[in-house]
């Protein structure tokens, strides 16, 4: 049993349901269970083979296909899949939702959830909406590992007037799952998240598909000769299509604002290439360095060659 498990004497939750059973759901289900953090865990997904794989790893309770049944007597509901998908899921479970129940999330992009769901959100539901800051680029039921959120940041965007006690519940259910959690409003956690995952995303896609349709390299030559800096970015360009499809057109005006800002310092890394300011590319290198530096001292990415990623993720 490690520090969180055998700290937790009661479930916080009574009856947990995660709608959608991908690497985000499949973590928050092993490491619920590990952690007893819900006294019954209810998983949906609109996969039948997703369901039916659920039941085979066996980290829910129960496995419901109908997710209107699934989240009848749920506490806590999170819902784990794709943004565009919201506003659909939403009107379809809002009727089965028991009152006083917590209606959650752990979208990529945040002021769309209000959008989506605002429209169908009953009085006596919570919306607590949650981006649990940590993923990786495999997708699915198999994907998922029960330490993915240990030390990563969950950020929570409740609106100005959402209950307290159901926006502390939220927080505590995710600092038992292992997370840091900070509260901020969605249009900011839009503006940061798309400069720190969503552009940096949208240029790894960008550059494995000018790789992809060079005709000066093959590519083979490009998949044999490929170097440390662009295996890196095919890793993240494996990314969920789905998933980044919604990301970008839910929060396209901040992603548009930094890719401007990109753009411009792109423009004037141009420059100094074409003027040979060695000097000037010196500095910003350097201060790029330091950035990677203070990440792996805040413990959020390690040192260790090719990222430490050599190993399989631990199951629970
Ligand atoms: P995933 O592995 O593709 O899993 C999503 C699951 O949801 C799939 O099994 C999918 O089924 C199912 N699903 C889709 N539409 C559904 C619906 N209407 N009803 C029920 N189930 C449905 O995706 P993921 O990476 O876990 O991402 C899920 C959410 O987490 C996204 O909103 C994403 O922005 C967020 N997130 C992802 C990461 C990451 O690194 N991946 C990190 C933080 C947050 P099908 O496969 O049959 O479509």
């Amino acid at each position: 049993m490690d520090r969180l498990e055998s700290k937790l004497a009661k479930p916080v939750i009574q009856t947990l349901a995660v709608i959608g059973i991908g690497l985000i759901g499949s973590s928050i289900l092993h490491a619920a269970r590990k952690r007893r953090l819900a006294a019954r865990i209810v998983a949906s997904d609109k996969s039948q083979a997703v369901c039916d794989r659920a039941v085979e790893i066996g980290f829910a309770d129960e496995v419901i296909a109908d997710i209107a049944l699934a989240v009848r007597d749920a506490d806590l509901v999170i819902m784990c899949i794709p943004v565009g998908e919201y506003a659909r899921v939403g009107a379809a479970i809002m009727p089965h939702l028991k009152p006083g129940a917590i209606l959650s999330d752990v979208g990529s992009v945040k002021a769309c959830v209000f959008t989506a769901l605002d429209p169908v959100l009953r009085e006596d539901v919570h919306l607590i909406p949650a981006h649990p800051v940590a993923g990786t680029e495999y997708s699915g039921p198999d994907a998922g590992f029960a330490s993915l959120f240990i030390n990563r940041w969950c950020i929570i965007t409740p609106a100005l007037n959402a209950s307290a006690a159901a926006t502390a519940r939220v927080r505590s259910f995710w600092e038992e799952m292992g997370a840091n959690v900070e509260a901020m409003s969605a249009d900011h956690h839009d503006l940061v998240l798309a400069i720190t995952s969503h552009v940096p995303h949208l240029i790894a896609y960008n550059i494995v598909g000018t790789a992809a349709d060079l005709e000066e390299v093959t590519q083979s030559e490009v998949i044999k000769f490929s170097a440390g800096g662009f295996r890196d970015f095919t890793r993240i360009a494996a990314s969920d299509p789905t998933m980044w499809r919604d990301v970008f057109l839910n929060n396209k005006s901040a992603v548009l604002e930094m890719l401007g800002r990109f753009t411009e310092d792109l423009t004037a890394l141009q420059r100094m290439i074409r003027r040979g300011d060695g000097d000037g590319l010196f500095n910003l290198f350097t201060r790029t360095r330091a950035i990677r530096r203070s990440i792996i001292d805040l413990g959020q990415e390690t040192a260790a060659p090719d990222f430490g990623r050599q190993r399989a993720p631990e199951k629970s």
